[in-house]
């Protein structure tokens, strides 16, 4: 089961952060960094990752500075727009096991670029 309550390092954000592993990188500021994912759930889909390290959605809700924050909300519209997904996106963070996430460093996911399938 995936641990959110302590950071390991050698998560694959990690080694893509730390350049040890490639990505297809499609924007990137001081604070974030936002690249293809590599199993496509939509047309257009992208993983924005922040630098600092947080483990989850919970580690970075209650520890990143005000600056962060705003850099990945203000960050993931501009991506949106750079994307030209102007009809409209979707955005997904999974928290923890039951939540479906699968790599331990915070992310958010982009999913766009046609019709997307609605169950809420
Ligand atoms: P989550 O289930 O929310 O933790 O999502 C993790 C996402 O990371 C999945 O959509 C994977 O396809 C994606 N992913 C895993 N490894 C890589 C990689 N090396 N490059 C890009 N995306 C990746």
């Amino acid at each position: 089961m995936i641990n959110i309550e302590e950071y390991d390092s050698q998560n694959v954000f990690a080694k893509i952060l730390r350049n040890e592993l490639p990505s297809n990188k499609i924007f990137e500021n001081e604070e974030i960094l936002a690249f293809s994912d590599i199993n496509p759930q939509a047309s257009v889909h992208v993983v924005v990752i922040t630098k600092e390290k947080f483990c989850s959605f919970n580690d970075f809700s209650k520890n990143a500075s005000d600056k962060c924050i705003t850099s990945l909300i203000r960050g993931i519209s501009k991506i949106a727009k750079k994307l030209n997904l102007s009809k409209g996106y979707r955005i997904v963070c999974n928290v923890g096991h039951y939540g479906g996430q699968v790599v331990p460093h915070l992310h958010f996911h982009i999913l766009g670029g046609e019709r997307l399938w609605q169950k809420l």
